[in-house]
């Protein structure tokens, strides 16, 4: 693992990094392949990838869920507490693709296994003070190619609420004592929906200094005094990213906000939005391993036609819907909650059911809207199949085999799906919000540009309008469409460009006093 040891040939880089070479120790509550429930867990797993490819040194800190085979134990204990328990940390560890990957053992994580964010919100809270006062320490208990982080040049990146108690301790426990004072904190929001909210009385559990407590105290007309973690961490990072322009907008509107707008505005000059990447061995019709068997065919922008149709009658066939090219089939993957617009869908249905059309929908969340998509399937199934589960195979093959995807998002950071539906030939129509105004530009058949359909209001009414000129386009001028798909298969989506963002901003809190 780490310093020294050269890269493997396909991800060795250029030294872009150049004199800014940074160590960067990104923290976050999932990351994929090895935990994943949203695009977070994508994010942690491609984004230091292609940190590690600009030339920085680059470590992932995550907590183990489970056992995974790549990770080796290092042997380093460290004990913490937690609310008076006192609770010991392993850490593991494994190398990949220039990335050093740490894993933080412990029984409260290994028990919660695929439901890392189960348990009541103590229990949650809990888990997330450990895991960051464990990971804060990363640098200086795990030896990376037998040598530690250290605090030169470093950078920690904290994700989401569950980790922005990491830039509090970061000055807690080491700046205010005049230790790691050039370690810099960046905090990326991927969705400020979720918060680390609780009573006042909260504050007890994060083991800080009583003069810590203003940071977390936030007002709320409704609810009054609350204790609020993203609150503190925004106050605290030294940089704060999101994941889209759009959405680094929405966050400074009392509506986009959710109650955290003034914090945001009030820290603008540290605040930057920076459109998500993906990551492009794991999307990627021409080698994707989900398309290898069962009838499925990996595809390129040349056997586009011959194999996204291989892909579309194995998905039919997978699925139990009658083997038709001619159907436009639909597909929706995504959490089953109010965010993703899936009643949206449902108010749709009628009209839907009414057109020649397939609508294959892939989630897992809410137990209503999980009820809700196996009726709809009940009660239509020569058109609906409901995958209600969480399938990181079904969702490529939907990816690959669909030729329209849906995103009716009430609102959407960024989103990845849209992303990686444009890089298999598949067409976008989506709710204007967020990142998804930001990557998806409307269709425009005069000029023969754009990318896919956008309507600008999350209704149902808005959705037909939208999916039906969307249809027609598909059924009439199939010239048309074929450029729609050309265009949103040769975007650069790669994380490369977005890395190089990162980067100016690593560079622009280093050199800030
Ligand atoms: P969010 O992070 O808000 O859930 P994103 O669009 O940013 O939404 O990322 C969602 C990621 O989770 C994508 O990789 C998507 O394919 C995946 N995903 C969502 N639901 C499922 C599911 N039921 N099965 C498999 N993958 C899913």
């Amino acid at each position: 693992c780490g310093a020294g040891e050269p890269l493997t040939e396909d991800v060795k880089p250029p030294p872009l990094a150049g004199a800014n070479v940074m160590n960067v120790i990104i923290v976050a509550a999932e990351c994929a392949p090895w935990s994943k429930t949203g695009g977070l867990g994508d994010v942690a797993g491609s984004l230091p990838k292609a940190l590690a490819r600009r030339g920085h040194r680059v470590m992932v800190v995550s907590p183990r869920y489970g056992n995974y085979a790549e990770a080796q134990d290092t042997g380093v204990r460290k004990r913490y507490k937690v609310d008076g328990q006192d609770m010991e940390v392993a850490y593991f560890q494994a190398y990949i693709d220039g990335v050093d990957f740490v894993f933080l053992d412990c029984s409260v994580f290994r028990h919660m296994g695929n439901n890392i964010y189960g348990g009541n919100q103590m229990d949650i809270l809990k888990r997330m003070v450990l895991f960051c006062k464990a990971a804060v320490e990363v640098p200086w208990q795990v030896p990376c190619g037998g040598v530690c982080y250290g605090d030169g040049n470093l950078v920690f990146i904290a994700n989401d609420w569950h980790t922005a108690l990491l830039p509090v301790y970061l000055k807690a426990y080491y700046r205010d004592n005049g230790q790691m004072i050039y370690t810099r904190s960046i905090l990326v929001i991927h969705n400020i929906a979720h918060q680390g909210r609780g009573p006042v009385e909260d504050f007890c559990y994060v083991g800080l200094p009583d003069h810590y407590m203003d940071l977390f105290k936030l007002y709320d007309p409704v609810g009054g005094d609350h204790f609020n973690i993203l609150a503190a961490g925004l106050k605290t990072a030294d940089r704060v990213v999101t994941v889209s322009h759009g959405y680094a907008w929405e966050l400074k509107t009392s509506e986009g906000g959710w109650g955290l707008h003034n914090i945001i505005n009030e820290n603008d000059w540290k605040f930057k939005g920076i459109v998500n990447g993906i990551d492009t061995k794991e999307w990627n019709p021409e080698v994707d391993v989900h398309l290898t068997s069962d009838g499925y065919a990996n595809y390129s922008l040349e056997t586009l036609k011959t194999g996204k149709a291989k892909c579309k009658e194995a998905l039919q066939r997978e699925l139990g819907l009658p083997v038709r090219e001619d159907v436009p089939l639909i597909g929706f993957i995504g959490r089953l909650d109010h965010q993703k617009g899936v009643d949206i869908i449902a108010e749709a249905i009628p009209w839907m059911v009414g057109q020649d059309l397939q609508l294959v929908m892939l989630g897992t969340g809410r137990d209503d809207l999980e009820q809700m998509l196996r009726q709809f399937e009940g009660q239509h199934r020569d058109k609906i199949r409901s995958w209600v589960g969480f399938s990181v195979k079904i969702a490529h093959r939907i990816t690959a085999g669909a030729d329209v995807l849906l995103m009716p998002s009430r609102f959407e950071p960024c989103g990845l799906n849209q992303l990686y539906a444009m890089m298999y030939g598949t067409v976008p129509v989506v709710h204007a919000v967020g990142g998804l105004r930001d990557t998806v530009q409307q269709f425009d058949p005069f000029s023969e540009a754009g990318l896919g359909w956008t309507f600008d209001r999350a209704e149902a009414n808005r959705l037909i309008h939208a999916l039906g000129n969307c249809l027609l386009t598909y059924r009439e001028y199939k010239a048309s469409w074929e450029g729609l798909q050309r265009r949103g298969m040769t975007q650069d989506l790669s994380w490369d460009h977005a890395a190089e963002k990162y980067e100016q901003v690593l560079v622009a809190a280093k050199f800030q006093w």
